[in-house]
């Protein structure tokens, strides 16, 4: 499913940011190019202007003159002297050139009535006009023809220029363009290959845990509902003397779904963000003493000593739910008592440092292996030799972590000094 997600979303982005590059693309070709022909129109304009010039003020032309103006290969330049095209003209041309000077010199009669070959002097002033046509081929050329009346007579030029080679130019252009844009859409699906992997990667990730949760949770379900239904049957046919143990089987085991569905609850809450933390000014020390006082029987039922460590010296209080710290309390105690055998001592203290208030609670319990230390704030994760415990489902310290990362705290665990656990949570002073 997230494979198929990942090829849509690459799909989706290159084409989005490819369509991008593309129109981008285009419009600066477009733009570079209409700049092109512009400059190339300008630069005919300004040749055709100065070959006026010259020829208003020569009395001879040279031969060296005209070549030098066709040098480059777009021009093509003839002139008429009196209506006859001057003889190096006829030798220069080959009768591809004499074609399209033939057919340049008709447009210019016909549209613009400059009657190039007749020799008649009909104006007075010097003239001229531009215009395109296209030859058999296609390619366009820009014309320009001039009529300058001389003393003896009229000259006549017909200057012609060849767009191809800027046709060619424009066509490599493109050509260019598009190979650019298709490495840049190429490159583009590799980045958004490995851009979309990377976003997937976290919604991958928490419905991975999505699927362990619910497994474990219908694992955990499961023990206590199989005892229920067979103590129901057994209850059915038992004796009446059995029958107070089947219902007490009953009620403990449903006692143990009710805890497991309110620790899932609240989870589920804290996955939702629906969690209300009201964070009030809290004296943190007192806090702890009447956590201390709740469970100070159940130590000394279980041959526990359990004892508080408090600063002498007054604290400031603590912005923070003092409901909710009693919880982190409750399962770090609780968890403390469970896993501490009897003659132990489990000890609840307090510090306060420069910017947090540090809360630890140690115990001489058999402790926690370094490979399992963040392990066990996962939610079902149980060391393998809590496995067993009926009472424990492996979701307290994660409902802890949960509410310590909405105070802006941590909370860690370490070894303690002569074995043992050292839980600690810090919260914002
Ligand atoms: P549980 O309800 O099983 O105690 P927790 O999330 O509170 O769930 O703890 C996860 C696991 O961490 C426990 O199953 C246990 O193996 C281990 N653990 C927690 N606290 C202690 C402790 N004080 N000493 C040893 N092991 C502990």
């Amino acid at each position: 499913m997230f494979k198929k997600l990942h090829l849509q979303l690459t799909f989706f982005f290159t084409a989005v940011t490819g369509a991008i590059l593309i129109a981008m693309t285009a419009l600066c070709l477009y733009l570079s190019e209409n700049g092109m022909i512009q400059n190339n129109y300008v630069t005919f304009l300004n040749t055709t202007n100065t070959m006026m010039t010259y020829m208003t003020g020569q009395d001879i032309i040279t031969h060296e003159w005209l070549a030098s103006q066709e040098r480059d290969g777009n021009y093509l330049v003839s002139i008429y002297d009196n209506g006859v095209p001057l003889y190096m003209d006829r030798l220069a041309h080959g009768s591809e050139d004499s074609a399209l000077l033939e057919q340049a010199a008709a447009r210019a009669e016909e549209d613009y009535g400059f009657d190039i070959t007749s020799g008649s002097a009909d104006r007075r002033l010097s003239d001229s006009q531009n215009f395109s046509m296209k030859d058999e081929q296609g390619t366009r050329y820009e014309v320009c023809v001039m009529t300058l009346p001389k003393n003896d007579g009229v000259l006549h030029a017909l200057v012609l220029y060849s767009r191809a080679s800027e046709h060619t130019l424009l066509l490599r252009q493109r050509w260019f363009f598009a190979l650019l844009v298709l490495a840049g859409i190429l490159l583009l699906a590799i980045f958004c290959w490995f851009f979309t992997e990377y976003l997937i990667r976290p919604i991958e990730e928490s419905r991975r845990k999505q699927a362990q949760f619910i497994a474990s949770a219908s694992h955990e379900l499961r023990s206590p509902l199989s005892v229920v239904l067979s103590s129901v049957s057994a209850l059915k046919k038992a004796a009446p003397e059995d029958a107070p143990r089947f219902t007490e089987a009953i009620r403990s085991e449903s006692a143990r779904m009710a805890r497991l569905v309110d620790e899932m609850l609240t989870l589920a809450g804290s996955d939702a963000h629906n969690w209300q933390i009201k964070k009030v000014p809290t004296q943190l020390d007192t806090l702890i003493l009447d956590t201390y006082e709740k469970y100070e029987l159940l130590a000394r039922s279980q041959h526990i000593r359990l004892s508080v460590n408090l600063p002498e010296v007054p604290l400031p209080e603590c912005n923070c739910d003092g409901g909710r710290i009693e919880q982190i309390l409750s399962i770090l105690l609780d968890n403390a008592l469970s896993y501490t055998p009897g003659g132990g001592h489990v000890v609840l203290s307090l510090t306060h440092e420069t910017h947090r208030f540090l809360i630890r609670v140690s115990d001489s319990g058999p402790g926690i292996p370094d490979a399992q230390k963040a392990l066990i704030f996962e939610r079902f994760y149980r060391v393998q030799t809590s496995r067993t415990d009926k009472e424990h489902f492996g979701l307290g310290l994660c409902i802890a972590a949960e509410i310590i990362h909405l105070h802006r705290g941590r909370i860690w665990v370490e070894d303690a000094p002569g074995g043992g656990s050292d839980f600690f949570f810090s919260l914002p002073a």
